[in-house]
């Protein structure tokens, strides 16, 4: 089988709005370009992926399953506007988290890229030929250190992003139009 090359995306103000921990579907909201970016990203016949940080389980401010249900409600929208995402990745933990378990350092919350890896292997992507981009430091040093083009998305407009990363790394084969 060979290795697919994928787009991994941070969620929180990345693709949607963060007021701290955000877990409400009444407040889900998209940046600016989401949506159309990943209409884009999906046109262009690539896998999305979402890799985020959701230390907000491991400080018990919201469960694992208001994320899952967040998370659900996020699928769903990007579907109505004509994007896919094709599977998401969460790091729970967090270093100020009560339970000693969840407050210890681990192989997934970013910028350590064990979610890309996880991920990767699971969907047999070509990680060198993938890309990341994230509104953090640690979301593009999480791609490097998996080997893949990471992007720091500024929060203008995230599909003028998405465009010149499809123009960069995935220029498509000649289109008759
Ligand atoms: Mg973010």
């Amino acid at each position: 089988m060979s290795l697919k090359p994928a787009i991994f995306l941070d969620r929180d103000d990345t693709l949607i709005r963060d007021d701290g921990y955000i877990y409400e579907i009444e407040k889900f909201a998209w940046i600016t370009g989401a949506a159309a970016a990943l209409k884009r990203f999906h046109q262009a016949g690539l896998h999305v992926f979402i890799v985020t940080n959701q230390g907000g389980i491991g400080r018990g401010i919201f469960t694992e399953a208001d994320m899952h249900a967040f998370n659900n409600h996020l699928i769903d929208a990007a579907s109505k506007v004509g994007g896919a995402i094709t599977d998401i990745a969460f790091c729970p933990h967090h270093p100020l988290a009560p339970d000693p378990a969840m407050a210890a350092h681990c192989r997934c919350r970013k910028p350590e890229p064990g979610l890309l890896f996880d991920l990767a292997e699971k969907w047999a992507i070509d990680l060198a030929a993938s890309v990341m981009i994230g509104d953090r430091d640690s979301d593009v040093e999480a791609g490097k250190r998996a080997g893949m083009n990471a992007y720091l998305f500024t929060g203008d407009d995230l599909d003028q992003l998405a465009k010149e990363v499809l123009s960069q790394h995935f220029a498509a084969p000649t289109r008759s139009q």
